[in-house]
This record gives structure tokens, C-alpha cells and sequence, in this order.
């Protein structure tokens, strides 16, 4: 490729890039997610975040939520440890320590989404904003004034479009220029932007763009987005720079769906990729 600033993440790089296990690590130390998803209406993005961290490995998940997605959380996955928060949203920090968080698969981005999204973002940990959590950061960009922690924002064409104000007609120009938007928004927001969509690529604030070469269009299917969100939040807290844990991500993410759609192209559901997922993800020895 011509240009300096812009590379395919290869396979062979891969397993490099992985979290390191050391062999003596306990489950603090190899790392802890905080998950802030789902709301009444969209109980099932907890769920689905949960489990997308938990199947890329990681020491332990911290959800925090309204009462009926943690119900759901408790029910699938009896090894998350479930906060439930009070009607006004205060106090997440109260879950416990992370070394890294999710806000917004599944937020309704009304007055306790924008409470939730603003008490992440003041915390001095990584954070993955996805889905609900762009809507409340589009109505007010002032969250991440002063944030100096790195955030990952995983926007698709419609979210960005929104997150940059464009006007109608915004989510056609994006697809169309897709790297110079990523790039773009990454420069705005100082922020690592995933723009999700038939080729996801990857930009640094510093400019760098990383084009995902894994996926398969099996993967447009309600609740594969929030999956994403939860195995980059996994590799955030096992240490990756946002950079890594965004573009290592997207690989492995597109890869579970592949090896789970096979050759053939069979269809899937975004819980499918749960079982996937440890398939896609090379061993990282000592
Ligand atoms: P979301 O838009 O949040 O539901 O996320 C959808 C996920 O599916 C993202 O990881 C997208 O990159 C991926 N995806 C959507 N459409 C396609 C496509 N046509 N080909 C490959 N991946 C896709
Ligand atoms: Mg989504």
C-alpha cells in the first residue's frame, strides 16, 4: 500500500498482539470489564455484551444495570458479578474496580443514559462507547472534555453520521469515503473510531487507519454489534492500546462469524458467536 499511515492487520501478526497470560496471573491481574448496557426495552445488548467479553477471556466482568437486563445478565452468565443501579443511574463506580469499561449497548439515550455515559467517561479507565452511548455523546460532546484515559467509539455509518452532525445525506457520503470519516472523526474526538459496515477499518487520533481483512456480511443481524463491543472491551482490559484492542477486535469478531457461517455462508444470530469465538482467538503462551 502507498500510503504510510494505512495497513491491513495480518493473521500472522495476530497472536503478538494478543493479551499476555502470564502463567502466575490471577483473575485481577489478567483483567476486570466493567459492562454498562441494556434498559427495559433492549434487555437482550446486556446479555449479548456480557457474553462477548467473557468469550474472548478475561479475568472477570463487572455488569451494571437497570433491574431487567441484570436479571437477563444473572440468568445467562452466573460468572458476571451484577450491580443493579437505583432509577437514577448513580453512583457505577460503586461495582467495583476495572481496568477498563462498556457504556451503551442497549442505553436509551435519555436522562439516566446521559448519567451513566457521563460517569464512565469521567473515569480515568479505557472505555468502549457503543450504540446508545454515541447517541447520548452526539446530543453532547462536552462528555469527553478533559477525558485523557483512551475511548474507543465503534460507530456504523448511520451513528457517525450522527456523532459529526452531518446533514440528511451524511450516512450515503460516509460509505463512500469511509477511511477519510474514520480518520476525520478519530481527529475530532480524539478518539480511536470503528466505523462498523461491510470493510470495518480502524483510526487513530495520531492518524493511523487499520482495515479489518476478516467478516462476512452474515454478520448484519441485530446483536452482533454489541458482541463487538464486548470483545474489545475484553482486550482493553487485558491491556491493548484502544489501536490493538479496537482492530484485534474487529479481527476476531469477523473471524468467529466466518468460522461459525462456514464457507457456505449459513446463516447466524449474534449469540452464535459466543461458541465461536475461542475458535478465532490463537493461544497466547507465556
Ligand atoms: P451493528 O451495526 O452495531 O449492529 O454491528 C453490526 C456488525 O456487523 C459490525 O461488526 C459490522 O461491521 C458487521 N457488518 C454489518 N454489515 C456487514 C457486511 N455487509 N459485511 C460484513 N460485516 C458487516
Ligand atoms: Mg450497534
Amino acid at each position: 500500500l502507498p500510503t504510510p499511515w494505512l495497513t491491513v492487520l495480518d493473521d500472522e501478526d495476530l497472536p503478538a498482539r494478543l493479551p499476555r497470560l502470564a502463567r502466575t496471573a490471577d483473575k485481577y491481574q489478567r483483567g476486570v470489564l466493567g459492562v454498562v448496557a441494556g434498559s427495559p426495552r433492549y434487555t437482550g445488548a446486556a446479555v449479548l455484551t456480557v457474553g462477548g467479553a467473557l468469550r474472548t477471556g478475561i479475568g472477570m466482568v463487572r455488569f451494571v444495570g437497570a433491574a431487567e437486563p441484570a436479571d437477563r445478565v444473572r440468568a445467562r452468565w452466573p460468572e458476571a458479578v451484577v450491580t443493579v443501579l437505583p432509577d437514577d443511574a448513580r453512583d457505577v463506580a460503586a461495582a467495583g474496580r476495572v481496568q477498563a469499561w462498556v457504556v451503551g449497548p442497549g442505553l436509551e439515550p435519555d436522562d439516566v443514559g446521559h448519567a451513566l455515559v457521563a460517569q464512565v467517561l469521567a473515569m480515568p479507565v479505557p472505555v468502549v462507547v457503543d450504540a446508545g452511548g454515541l447517541a447520548v455523546l452526539a446530543a453532547d460532546r462536552s462528555l469527553l472534555d478533559g477525558r485523557r484515559a483512551p475511548t474507543v467509539l465503534t460507530p456504523h455509518a448511520g451513528e457517525l453520521a450522527r456523532l459529526l452532525r452531518m446533514p440528511p445525506g451524511g450516512r450515503r457520503d460516509i460509505e463512500e469515503h469511509r477511511l477519510a470519516f474514520a480518520r476525520r472523526a478519530a481527529d475530532e474526538f480524539g478518539a480511536t473510531v470503528l466505523l462498523k459496515g461491510t470493510t470495518t477499518c480502524v483510526a487513530s487520533p495520531s492518524g493511523l487507519v487499520r482495515v479489518n481483512p476478516t467478516g462476512t456480511p452474515v454478520l448484519a443481524t441485530a446483536g452482533s454489534g454489541d458482541v463487538l463491543s464486548g470483545v474489545i472491551g475484553a482486550l482493553l482490559a487485558g491491556g491493548l492500546s484502544a489501536f490493538d484492542a479496537a482492530s484485534v477486535g474487529a479481527y476476531l469478531h469477523g473471524l468467529a462469524a466466518q468460522l461459525v457461517s462456514g464457507p457456505a455462508g449459513r446463516p447466524i444470530s449474534a449469540t452464535d458467536l459466543w461458541a465461536a469465538l475461542p475458535d478465532a482467538i490463537p493461544g497466547r503462551p507465556d
